[in-house]
């Protein structure tokens, strides 16, 4: 039996056009079940239940994490005409990671749709819902790197309990997984080297502190290698986050 936001991404994606092997395969999901899902389309969904402002049992800590990881990389909440939509803007390069988000959002608004919007070489997971204020406060006017973002004492005490899903959203969503060559006079000749890095870019620098906080907490190290980039590329440490968060995909 999977659980409900999986079949909700399903059916939302079949309603769109998506075949039934697409959805499948995107999910992972046998067509067999997809079709079933199809079929049924009369399933009443559970309607949406906000953990902030109804509690939630159990409160759905580690996907939390991860989503506010990507809410702070590259989502953002926009308010207009008393609807709240959030949107987290991904790499079309990346199908894993849409369906990671779409679920994401999916395992929270639970009887909302969520859309993916095509855009050159991205997709935008989006989703519509007034709670998402409730649990993202750190929306405000303006840009983020251009307000302070500061979490408040429940949001900290998730990120701390969870910090490999936090870096998840973080790294997956505002982060890449670099190869880097280096040649060097060796006895014979030159040599190439090539070691994999992650880099971390953003603006703000509130977003930069706690991406570094959260990769001590993990016993990762880092360093600073720009005013909006955190590099980890000892190869403790990038073995350390391959397992933590899973490469880019
Ligand atoms: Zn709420």
């Amino acid at each position: 039996m999977y659980p409900e936001p999986v079949r909700a991404v399903a059916r939302n994606s079949l309603s769109r056009g998506a075949s039934v092997s697409e959805v499948s395969r995107a999910l992972g999901v046998a067509r067999s079940t997809v079709r079933d899902w199809r079929d049924r389309r009369a399933d009443v969904r559970s309607p949406s239940t906000c953990a902030r402002c109804f509690g939630a049992s159990p409160w759905p800590a580690p996907d939390y994490a991860a989503l506010l990881g990507f809410y702070l990389g590259d989502g953002c909440l926009s308010t207009h005409d008393n609807k709240v939509v959030l949107r987290v803007t991904c790499d079309a390069k990346h199908p894993a990671i849409v369906g990671d988000v779409s679920l994401l959002m999916a395992r929270f608004a639970r009887d909302r749709s969520v859309f993916h919007v095509q855009a050159p070489g991205c997709i935008v997971v989006q989703c519509g819902w007034k709670h998402w204020l409730c649990l993202f406060p750190q929306h405000g006017p303006g840009r983020k790197h251009e307000r302070r973002i500061e979490l408040e004492d429940w949001q900290s005490e998730i990120v701390d309990t969870h910090p490999a899903e936090f870096l998840r959203g973080l790294f997956h969503s505002d982060g890449c997984r670099l190869i880097n060559t280096v040649r060097r006079a060796a006895a014979g000749g030159v040599k190439i080297y090539s070691y994999p890095r992650w880099q971390f870019s953003n603006r703000s620098e509130d977003i930069l502190g706690l991406c570094s906080t959260t990769l001590d907490r993990l016993g990762v190290s880092w360093r600073r290698s720009s005013k909006v980039h955190i590099s980890v590329s000892r190869r403790d440490g990038v073995a350390a986050l391959d397992e933590a968060i899973g490469l880019k995909a």
